[in-house]
């Protein structure tokens, strides 16, 4: 197979801004590497301050003329976009994996899952609609008038490196609004490379930016103390979620959140338990665990824990552990050495507090920053890793006696992403729906992202959501127009 660079053209590896593809002012680059075997793959644009506000003005002076372009012709370049990521799928899909390790076939499911965003907001880019209706008491009319909110600057995480950006440069060009994309540090070619299908598709100059930086902090904070930018959509960690929201104030920008998770995943002792495994087997190592919405912690009540525990450690210690791109793989490497360093302090922490380890729990020498399936039974209550995100291929397993306790410990954490449950009951998985303090629920399912679905947090999960028709209403704002008419 040919090195899944060559797709990105040395001219690509560059800053997107308006109508060119240049250097940093400075001439500073950083490098990308491949996080299975530590090696350098690619030096890219390395923005500061200076870059980034090219960058804002070539989405503002883009506005005017990407908000007046028919809806039908945004709909067409959004529609081509898809089209040609889903041609160049395998394309995409290898620089995923070399980039953030994932394997071929996650790579591949997140092609199509980001694919699908253009799709969708194609066909939402042409149902914004306004309202005209009478004034309660008569004598004037009450027009609505959508209107796209304005340039915005997009902050992405290294998971899912197409897919957390497409769900916010999808509804916003639907909406009419131009955009600036800050991808994570770790993962910046994918994102570059969809700037670079886009014009080729023929989207506008300005239209869509991407700045990639080691500097964050400064070149994001600049962005947002700028009277221009209308909008922020960050994706990623609570605690750099808070930090942009503090900033993001002082402009009184509209924003979106998408923050972390702690989800639990509860498997009732009723449950079609190969579904609950199925289940459970997505929503932990889906991404290789490294997913926001990741099974966190795993409640089995008490009559199945023992079958259940015992057919779920047997599929994790199943799994094949390797390099994204070989055959078979199914668990790639983790993004970096901290995040192995992490989750191997997690388990360490679970195991002198009394956890017992049913599979995995060792790192392994050699090159590449890997983590092997790991399942944990009698975690007890005060284990960091219940609280903190684990963010990688280890399943703490609990058990529980009543839906009352369980639901309590599920509530018992800052976060509110999402939760799973297990039953072949109706009324305990809508009781269970009203009471988890989450913005999603899965029910017998482990899979829960979908572009037609509104995806978002509650608590400190975050504001907002992406996807679905709520998700292109992020990007509009509403002039109302009281008409006098006796
Ligand atoms: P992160 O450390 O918060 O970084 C996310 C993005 O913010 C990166 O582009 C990062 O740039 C940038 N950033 C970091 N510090 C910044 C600052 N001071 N000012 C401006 N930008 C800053 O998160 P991550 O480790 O990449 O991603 C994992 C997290 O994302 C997890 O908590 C996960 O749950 C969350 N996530 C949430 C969702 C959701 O939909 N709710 C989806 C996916 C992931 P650098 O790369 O340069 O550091």
């Amino acid at each position: 197979m040919s090195d899944p660079m060559n797709v990105l053209a040395p001219e690509h590896r560059r800053l997107r801004i308006g109508d060119a593809w240049r250097d940093a002012a400075s001439g500073a680059t950083f490098v990308v590497e491949d996080p299975a075997t530590g090696k350098t793959i690619a030096e890219v644009a390395d923005a500061d301050v200076v870059d980034g506000l090219a960058a804002l003005d070539a989405a503002s002076k883009a506005m005017a003329e990407w908000a007046a372009t028919p809806p039908r012709k945004r709909s067409e370049l959004l529609t081509a976009t898809y089209r040609a990521l889903t041609e160049r799928s395998e394309e995409v899909a290898r620089l995923i994996t070399l980039e953030m390790g994932k394997p071929l076939a996650e790579a591949r499911g997140e092609v199509a899952y980001g694919a699908e965003f253009f799709r969708w907001f194609a066909e939402e880019a042409v149902r914004v609609e306004g309202r005209y209706n009478t004034a309660p008491a008569g004598g004037y009319r009450i027009l609505t008038v959508p209107k796209p909110v304005g340039p915005c600057v997009f902050v992405t995480p290294w998971n899912f490196p197409l897919a957390m950006g497409a769900r916010k440069i999808a509804p916003a060009l639907a909406a009419g609004c131009t955009t600036i994309t800050k991808p994570a540090a770790q993962t910046p070619l994918t994102m570059l490379f969809l700037a670079r299908i886009m014009e080729e598709v023929g989207v506008p100059p300005g239209v869509v930016n991407v700045v990639t930086t080691e500097r964050a902090g400064e070149v994001v904070s600049a962005l947002l103390a700028d009277r221009r930018t209308r909008k922020l959509s960050f994706t990623g960690s609570t605690e750099v979620g808070r930090v942009l929201l503090r900033q993001a104030a002082d402009n009184v920008l509209r924003t979106s959140m998408e923050l972390g998770g702690n989800a639990a995943l509860i498997v009732c002792a009723d449950a079609d338990l190969d579904v609950a495994l199925d289940g459970a087997m997505v929503a932990k190592m889906r991404n290789i665990g490294e997913s926001c919405i990741a099974a966190n912690r795993i409640y089995v009540e008490e009559p199945v824990r023992e079958e259940f525990t015992a057919r779920f450690a047997k599929r994790m210690g199943a799994l094949s552990v390797g390099h994204g791109l070989d055959d078979g793989v199914d668990v790639g490497a983790l993004i970096d050495e901290a995040s192995v360093t992490k989750i191997d302090e997690l388990v360490a922490d679970a195991v002198n507090r009394g956890a017992r380890v049913l599979v995995g729990g060792e790192r392994p020498d050699g090159p590449g920053h890997f983590y092997p399936p790991t399942v944990l039974v009698d975690v007890p209550e005060d284990a960091r890793m219940l609280e903190a995100e684990i963010f990688g291929p280890v399943a703490p397993i609990i058990s529980f006696t009543s839906d009352d306790e369980v639901m309590a410990k599920a509530n018992d954490t800052e976060h509110g992403l999402v939760g799973y449950v297990f039953t072949r009951d109706l009324q305990r998985a809508l009781r269970f729906t009203e009471g988890l303090e989450t913005g999603m629920v899965g029910i017998n399912r482990g899979l829960i992202s979908d572009p037609s679905a509104p995806f978002g947090g509650v608590k400190q999960s975050g504001i907002g959501k992406e996807g679905s028709h709520e998700g292109i209403l992020e990007y509009l704002d509403v002039t109302y127009a009281a008409i006098d008419l006796p």
